[in-house]
């Protein structure tokens, strides 16, 4: 049973892997295919230190300013 799940399991690993993070990971936000399960990702502009980015989330402020406290 193991032989087979082994395998298995880190191939699924692997596929996510290259199409989550390595695939376009180094690539500018501009240049990566707009992820289809994210439909609701938008680019905006950090109030707090201007970085340009994609995001799914509710507010502009990126994750850095966000750790320093900034809101808009
Ligand atoms: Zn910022």
């Amino acid at each position: 049973m193991d032989c087979v799940k082994a395998p298995r399991d880190v191939e699924d690993r692997l596929v996510q892997c290259t199409c989550m993070k390595d695939g376009f990971a180094a690539l500018p936000p501009e240049l990566r295919p707009r992820p289809k399960k994210k439909s609701s990702l938008r680019k905006v502009t950090c109030p707090g230190c201007g970085l340009v980015y994609w995001t799914n989330r509710k507010t502009d402020v990126c994750m850095e300013c966000e750790k320093k406290g900034v809101t808009e």
